[in-house]
């Protein structure tokens, strides 16, 4: 009785490939994500460029700049809709045992109405599923003044896809749009999200997200225009991520610190949001005795979690794009390229 589920299944031996078309969204941009497990960040790029544009041997994250061949880009939705749709294929050639077994595996999955975004709170990436009606004004499309290739993010973006080009000052500036535009978004979310719960959570992710993404912004800033300078000291990774040791690099190089550019009230502030950022990217956000030295900040004790306030993540965004721009006035003023 299970004759033609033999011949089925012999005619399926030796078979490895199956075509599984992914499908471009209306603009013809299609998802892409990070394999360092460390990041998983997810961005679209134009399917167009994808093809002609960027090269098999090497894709960029726009997000952390990690490397690799271009098959290893596929996110966990494709991966799991290549997966259903391989069952539906080969069950549609099998008896229907295997299509039962099948629905039921298919039942288990998720539904392909979400667009997922990974955000990266934490240390590590936390999934937040937004509806599309959510997730599209919080997308900030980019096209790369090296190469010319589209691509799209959700939040900030550093290096281009297909040529790994940091262009600085625009990614900064787009960088910055883009935490804006999220928190802009953010009532559309909260429409979005029937759930309470899952709404006020996912508020929250985008949230410390930004501030987390408003601080790297500024990092990656600094760095860029600090390389330029003619006779810089060496820094260590990661020094313009605390701002006294960024201020004081920079002082070195040009004779001209943060407090030239920030009054101190408006330092204090950065200070404060500086330190909420080690925070959620060290200690999941729980104070410790080094946040209530450092940060001046003395509405928590050691223990409690940060609450991070949209209203202070777009004054953190202010304040550095204030100071970004007298950087970029004072590296002028040094002749640096
Ligand atoms: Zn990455
Ligand atoms: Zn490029």
């Amino acid at each position: 009785m299970f004759g033609e589920t033999l011949r089925a299944l012999q005619a399926m031996e030796g078979r490895t490939q199956l075509s599984i078309p992914i499908e471009d969204d209306v603009e013809g941009y299609f998802d892409r994500e990070c394999p360092s497990e460390e990041c998983l960040f997810q961005f679209k790029i134009l399917n167009q460029d994808w093809k002609d544009k960027v090269r098999d041997e090497e894709v960029f994250c726009p997000s952390c700049g990690h490397t690799a061949t271009s098959e290893k880009w596929w996110t966990q939705q494709q991966i799991e809709h290549a997966q259903q749709a391989a069952v539906a294929h080969l069950s549609g050639e099998l008896n229907n045992a295997v299509a039962r077994d099948a629905a039921q595996w298919n039942s288990n999955q998720v539904k392909g109405s979400f667009i997922s975004i990974t955000m990266k709170v934490n240390q590590r990436p936390t999934q937040v599923l937004l509806p599309p009606a959510a997730a599209e004004p919080m997308r900030l499309k980019i096209t790369c003044p090296a190469c010319a290739c589209h691509y799209a993010v959700i939040g900030a973006a550093f290096f281009c896809p297909s040529c790994g080009y940091n262009a600085a000052d625009q990614q900064f500036t787009q960088t910055v749009a883009g935490i804006i535009q999220s928190l802009d978004a953010l009532d559309a979310v909260r429409t979005a999200i029937v759930d309470r719960d899952t709404s006020e959570n996912t508020v929250r992710l985008i949230v410390e997200n930004s501030l987390q993404n408003a601080v790297t912004a500024f990092q990656r800033y600094a760095e860029a225009l600090y390389a330029t300078m003619p006779n810089a000291n060496a820094a260590r990774r990661n020094a313009f991520q605390n701002l006294s040791e960024g201020s004081g690099l920079w002082s070195a190089a040009t004779g001209k610190s943060y407090n030239d550019i920030l009054t101190s009230a408006e330092l204090a502030t950065l200070q404060c949001a500086f330190q909420q950022r080690h925070l959620l990217a060290h200690t999941q956000g729980i104070v410790d005795a080094d946040y209530v030295q450092k940060s001046g900040d003395s509405r928590y004790q050691v223990g409690q979690r940060i609450v991070i306030r949209e209203a202070s993540v777009r004054e953190a965004a202010n304040l550095i794009t204030i100071l970004a721009c007298g950087l970029l006035a004072d590296a002028s003023g040094m002749g640096a390229k």
